[in-house]
């Protein structure tokens, strides 16, 4: 479950950020987290609400945007969703020349008090 490692990232992060701006309680973190990161949304949320403890994030909400996975075929010339995990353009069946997103995993925003 590679979601526990990942909410200690976050974690760092909102630490640092609240740190800087002399925040007590963070109440809300926003993040957008990309479909081929393989982060199960439920797992992260749960994770980091038990390692926030304690910390200035306790009982802050996590609010995750899945962004869908696209890729890009320089051939056609086009952009496209990508459903699997096979990035095949739907004109040439090629593969694709580029993920352009799906790899995601940024927070956006930190709420606080
Ligand atoms: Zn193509």
């Amino acid at each position: 479950m590679h979601e526990l490692s990942i909410a200690q990232s976050l974690l760092a992060i909102v630490q640092d950020e609240s740190k800087k701006h002399g925040v007590s309680q963070v109440t809300r973190v926003h993040v957008r987290i990309g479909t081929l990161s393989a982060i199960v949304p439920e797992a992260l949320t749960f994770s980091f609400e038990v390692i926030s403890e304690r910390t200035v994030a306790e009982g802050a909400a996590l609010d995750i945007e899945v962004v869908s996975a696209r890729g890009r075929c320089d051939d056609c010339n086009i952009d496209f969703k990508i459903d699997t995990t096979l990035f095949l353009c739907p004109q040439c069946g090629g593969i694709a020349s580029e993920i352009i997103s799906g790899k995601e995993l940024e927070i956006t925003h930190i709420e606080a008090e």
